[in-house]
């Protein structure tokens, strides 16, 4: 059976942080689909629409990995795709504590689906879209934190 793992999150920007996660994740799968999660009550930074072109961008080059978003419950989108596999990226203990609810909710929701956690590489721990979204905001040069890919040049004023 082909293994299949959904990478949620806002990924709102897609940052370093997030390639190397799924870059590693690569030997473990056979595809990935990252998921960018539409939360209509959560106000994003950047549109999902410019959200999901960033990360197209970072991974042009690589037919396992698709790029898609959702609503609803991820354990629930899973499903659709037949994804057995839920692929998070853990920095810290507080990151731990956040993802092991998660993670023990969606067991008890759904048996057959597997949370999977890589462990960041130490240079990228302190890297958070939120940090990232700060410096932008602030007319900082974030690109160091970004996928070479992403020139976030191109995205200046298609904040949401
Ligand atoms: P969410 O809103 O679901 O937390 P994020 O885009 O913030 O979405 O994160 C998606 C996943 O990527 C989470 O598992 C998060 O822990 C992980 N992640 C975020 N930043 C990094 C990083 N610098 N290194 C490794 N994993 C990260």
């Amino acid at each position: 059976m082909k293994k299949i793992a959904v990478f949620p999150g806002s990924f709102d920007p897609f940052t370093i942080g997030h390639e190397g996660i799924v870059r590693r994740a690569l030997t473990l799968f056979d595809e990935i689909i990252i998921a960018v999660g539409a939360n209509a009550l959560k106000k994003s930074y950047y549109s999902l629409e410019t959200r999901k072109t960033m990360i197209s961008s970072v991974f042009a080059d690589e037919p396992r990995i698709n790029i898609d978003h959702y609503e609803g419950l991820t354990v629930d989108y899973c499903k659709r795709k037949g994804a057995n596999y839920i692929l998070r990226g853990l920095r810290t203990a507080a990151d731990f504590e956040f993802e092991r609810a998660i993670a023990q909710v969606n067991k008890a929701m759904a048996y057959d689906i597997e949370s999977v956690f890589l462990l960041t590489v130490p240079e990228h721990t302190p890297i958070n879209s939120s940090i990232v979204r700060d410096i932008i905001r602030s007319g900082g040069d974030a690109s160091r934190f970004v996928p070479a890919a992403i020139n976030l040049k191109d995205y200046r004023g298609e904040e949401d």
